[in-house]
């Protein structure tokens, strides 16, 4: 069975054909700057990959693309749609709507257009995509799996802010809480590492990447995340601030003229990494310069560190105890500096971080001493295969 992954970002496309038999990926690719001048499509695996400069003037041209690539008959990896059995698309948000994949039909696709309001730059590039896909591939089952969805398990005391009620009741503000299906992926994953089931189960699922969230997962389900209303809340990430005292908004505006537009765009674009250390959203320059000494890059590690330890602090507390701790994403995978920043000097309450296990490279892997109550597991994260999953789930 061979299942096509589509994650619609609001200027890319990046899809995957996953042979589920093996749970490999036999094509993948990627349109970048959809909607402008400059589009590109790059695919292929690995030496095989090319980059096509070509103009894609949306969603629709760029899963056109994608299929004219994928039934190549010079080089395509299957010979027809035929060979496609369905296709799962990552949707940003799923409201209240979802709590779990599903079959995509005009209701759903209604449901994901009134959820537009709440993720206006990503939604409507996902319906797109969905339509995109419902015009070339005629009646093919297309399934949603939302990013919220996993999150939908949280309790009121969880996604409930303290304020009016009416804006609960009328605007739906509330936590949502993002990256779900990475949170699910790597917290299952953790259960069979542990061969322990899942609902016997405490554990923390940090995802480190350019976008940061952490999840409370207790038996199986999310019981707190740290993404709020939109993904700006939580912890520091590449280049967004995460928590900050809210009236410094209103400062911006009122003292500093801002525009809502321009403070938005200040907290999402100019902050975290980027805005401390005056260098890069990416750790690894940040780590360069760390390294020769930058004081703001430091202190950039420093922020960013403490904030992953003050969510797992609180959220053992909320769970009553914590059997393992998960670390996934660009930043968690990779770098051991701040994987030890984040987790030094908590032998007393049974974290044990093992120095040389941590500083070494690989997959999925345990970097906990053999004296820790509480394991620390890296798990390299993969949505896709969680997505194709979820499909062959639901189409039998
Ligand atoms: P996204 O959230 O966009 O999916 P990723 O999970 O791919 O992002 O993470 C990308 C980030 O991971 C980069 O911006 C960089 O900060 C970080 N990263 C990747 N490799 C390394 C590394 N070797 N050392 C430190 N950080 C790294």
């Amino acid at each position: 069975m061979k299942i096509l992954v589509m994650n619609a970002g609001s200027s890319s496309l990046k899809y995957q054909l996953i042979d589920m038999a093996t749970e490999e990926v036999v094509a993948i690719g990627l349109c970048e700057r959809v909607g402008s001048e400059d589009s590109f499509h790059k695919y292929g695996l690995d030496d095989n990959e090319r980059k096509i400069e070509v103009h894609l003037k949306d969603h629709h041209d760029a899963v056109q693309a994608a299929i004219d690539a994928l039934i190549d008959p010079a080089d395509g990896a299957i010979k027809s749609l035929d060979e496609i059995d369905a296709v799962g698309h990552r949707v940003v948000h799923g409201g209240e709507y979802f709590s779990s994949s599903v079959l995509i039909d005009q209701d759903v696709l209604d449901k994901v257009k009134e959820c537009s309001k709440l993720a206006p730059l990503h939604n409507p590039a996902g319906i797109m995509g969905i339509e995109a896909c419902a015009d070339i591939m005629g009646d093919k089952p297309q399934i949603a799996v939302f990013d919220t969805a996993f999150h939908q398990t949280m309790p009121a005391r969880s996604y409930m802010y303290p304020l009016p009620y009416e804006l609960y009741e009328t605007e739906r503000i509330r936590r949502y809480g993002f990256h779900g299906t990475s949170h699910r992926y790597v917290a299952e994953r953790a259960a069979a590492m542990l061969d322990k089931p899942i609902d016997e189960l405490k554990i923390i699922t940090c995802h480190l990447g350019n976008g940061c969230s952490i999840t409370a997962v207790d038996k199986g389900q999310s019981v707190d995340t740290s993404m709020g209303f939109t993904p700006l809340e939580g912890l520091m990430m590449g280049t967004r601030c995460g928590n900050i005292d809210p009236a410094i908004v209103t400062y911006l505006i009122g003292e500093l003229n801002m525009t809502p537009a321009e403070a938005n765009d200040l907290m999402n674009k100019k902050s975290g990494l980027l805005g401390v250390s005056g260098l890069s959203n990416d750790l690894r320059d940040v780590r360069a310069a760390a390294e020769a000494g930058n004081e703001r890059a430091i202190l950039a590690y420093e922020l960013y560190s403490y904030a992953v330890k003050r969510y797992i602090g609180s959220y053992v507390f909320s769970m009553g105890g914590i059997d393992a701790i998960v670390i996934t994403a660009g930043v968690g995978e990779n770098c051991d500096r701040m994987r030890r920043m984040i987790l030094e000097g908590l032998d007393d309450l049974g974290i044990v971080l093992d120095a040389e296990l941590n500083a070494k490279r690989g997959g999925e892997r345990t970097i906990s001493a053999a004296n820790s109550k509480v394991k620390i597991l890296i798990i390299p994260t993969n949505e896709e295969l969680m997505i194709a999953k979820d499909v062959v789930e639901l189409i039998g």
